[in-house]
């Protein structure tokens, strides 16, 4: 046994990074998972792939009501797509603001309540959410990616109050830095992307960025019926930068 035998999982954006690791270790102690992402295509079995965009409200029911259906039911979902921004309020333009807001925050409302109905059938139901440290850090020329996992948290902690009574948990996860392809991709951007990894190790407490199989952990405990008491809470994981 390896905790999670006979539990059916969604995990958004799941087709990389964070979402990525969380699939894979979900169905490595034992759940049945689908992916939703918007490109699937690279996703490994034993994973269901389900190409979904968490800003179409048509796209994302339809995903949800598909994966319930062909994995038997829901007992768990990983609400983690999600996009970055940088800059300070002078820098995004409103287009820009409803864009990340649309995927970071709706993104996560049209997949709950399309899994909702399922989930109140089931006897082990958890919601986790990808938040960030950002949400309460203060972070630099981060103002919309701030703003948009602020409003992640508030969420969790409303809809867990919503949701107890009903047999419906809601957490979330405060990631530090990882090291996803996301990361990468700014990395990768700098004039010398070794220099600015070795800057950015250097700025974390521990000297190197936490990785995504870490998070995964964090993600795993909230879904899993050893955190049955555990409702409306952020588990930070972000290597001692203590967003919280
Ligand atoms: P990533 O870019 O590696 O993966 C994100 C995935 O989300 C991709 O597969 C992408 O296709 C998918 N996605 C994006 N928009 C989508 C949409 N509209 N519909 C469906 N899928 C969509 O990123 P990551 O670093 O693994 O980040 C995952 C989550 O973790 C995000 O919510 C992010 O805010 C959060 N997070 C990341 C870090 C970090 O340092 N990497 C830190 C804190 C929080």
């Amino acid at each position: 046994m390896s905790g999670l035998e006979g539990l059916r999982a969604i995990v958004t954006g799941g087709a990389s990074g964070i979402g990525l690791a969380t699939a894979r270790l979900l169905a490595e102690r034992g759940a049945a998972v689908a992916v939703l992402d918007l490109d699937p295509s690279g996703v490994p079995a034993p994973l269901l792939a389900l190409k979904a965009d968490v800003c179409d409200d048509a796209s994302v029911r339809a995903a949800v009501d598909d994966a319930a259906d062909r994995l038997g039911g829901l007992d768990i979902v990983v609400n983690n797509a999600g996009i970055g921004a940088q800059g300070t309020v002078e820098d995004n333009p409103d287009d820009e603001w409803r864009r990340v807001l649309d995927v970071n925050v709706l993104g996560m409302v049209r997949t709950a309540r399309a899994a909702l109905p399922h989930l109140r059938r089931s006897a082990h139901a958890a919601i986790v959410n990808t938040c960030s440290i950002a949400a309460t850090a203060g972070l630099p020329q981060r103002a919309l990616y701030s703003a948009s996992k602020g409003a992640v948290l508030s969420l969790t902690l409303a809809m867990a109050a919503d949701h107890v009574r009903e047999g419906v948990r809601v957490n979330c996860v405060n990631p530090g830095t990882a090291d996803t392809p996301w990361v990468g991709r700014l990395l990768d951007a700098a004039d010398d992307p070794e220099a600015e990894r070795a800057a950015l190790n250097a700025r974390q407490p521990m000297g190197r960025l936490v990785t995504a199989d870490e998070v995964a952990e964090a993600v795993v405990y909230l879904a899993s019926p050893a955190a049955a008491s555990v409702t409306g809470t952020a588990l930070a994981v972000d290597g001692g930068m203590q967003g919280l």
